[in-house]
Formats: structure tokens, C-alpha cells, sequence
């Protein structure tokens, strides 16, 4: 009766479950918790300094994977109830110290994001405000080009690194 739940940074972005097993085929959505390794369309992954509202406030989303297949990301602390199979997942059981280690670990490594995307948009409103519109469009895309090829990647790796070393927690479906 198991089920797993899992932290997870947001929407799709980190499949950290598939990290150490070999490539799973596209779309596939096994059982023992292998995440989808469909490609994210460019438009949907991390952004500068942009989250899901409240993912970084109320801390990272929990995947919770029903026994039947049917999967969720909640909040910590919601109930679901799964549309298929109507069993019943409380997400306030998981011990609530793991989880703000969890939090806290991810809210660590978003501030080099966000900083970066609130020092880009304050340079650019200075550059804006003070007639030097042309260095504006130097900026952006030198910080954009920065992000993705320079500190992204390996941002991502510690991250990672760090979230592997993070519990995992097997969620018990309530009796009914
Ligand atoms: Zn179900």
C-alpha cells in the first residue's frame, strides 16, 4: 500500500527520482516512481527569477504518485483524493522537520536566480530611467546568455547533488 511522495522543485523542472537510473523511454510513467523524460519545452523551464506563485514562499510542491497511476503535485500539508481511485493522501504526514530541510535547502539555491533577475531588471529600469536604452539591450541578453551557459548548469549539478542527498517518503493511502 505504499505510494511515494516526493519533493519536487516545481513544475517538472527536476526529475531527481531518474538522476542515477539509466534513460527511460519518452513518456513513460513507471510504477517505482521514473519520471516522465520528456523534454520540457524551453518555455516552460526555469525561468530568471520567475516561479510558480508561492513556490518559494510555501516551499516546494510534492509529487505524490497513486498506487493506480494517477499522479499530483500538492502542497504540503493538503489532502487529495485521487480522481481514479478515490484513495485518499494526506501530505501533512510527512514529518514536517524533513520538509523545511527540504524547503530551506531549495529556497537556498533559488536566491542566486532570483538576485540575478532582480539586479538585471534594476539595471535595466536605471538604464531605461536614464535615456541609455541601448545598454539595455546589451544587458539583457548578455544576463540571459550568462544564466543559461555559464551558471546554470552547474547551479543545477550542486542542487541536484544536494537533493539527492534529501529523504524520500513512502505516503500510505488512508483506510476508507
Ligand atoms: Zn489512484
Amino acid at each position: 500500500m505504499g505510494k511515494r511522495g516526493r519533493a519536487q522543485a516545481d513544475s517538472g523542472e527536476l526529475d531527481l527520482s531518474s538522476d542515477a537510473q539509466p534513460p527511460a523511454p519518452e513518456y513513460m510513467k513507471g510504477p517505482m516512481g521514473i519520471k516522465r523524460r520528456k523534454r520540457i519545452p524551453f518555455s516552460q523551464r526555469e525561468r530568471l527569477g520567475h516561479e510558480t506563485p508561492g513556490t518559494v514562499l510555501r516551499g516546494p510542491q510534492i509529487t505524490v504518485d497513486c498506487e493506480c497511476g494517477e499522479q499530483a503535485e500538492l502542497q504540503y500539508g493538503d489532502r487529495w483524493t485521487c480522481p481514479s481511485c478515490e484513495r485518499v493522501y494526506d501530505t501533512s504526514n510527512i514529518p514536517r522537520d524533513q520538509y523545511e530541510k527540504i524547503r530551506k535547502l531549495q529556497f537556498r539555491f533559488r536566491l542566486l536566480p532570483i538576485a540575478l533577475g532582480v539586479v538585471s531588471i534594476s539595471l535595466a529600469v536605471f538604464f531605461t530611467l536614464s535615456g541609455n536604452i541601448f545598454a539595455v539591450f546589451i544587458l539583457l541578453p548578455s544576463v540571459i546568455v550568462a544564466w543559461f551557459m555559464l551558471l546554470r548548469p552547474p547551479h543545477r549539478r550542486r542542487f541536484q547533488q544536494a537533493m539527492s542527498d534529501m529523504p524520500t517518503w513512502d505516503l500510505r493511502a488512508e483506510a476508507q
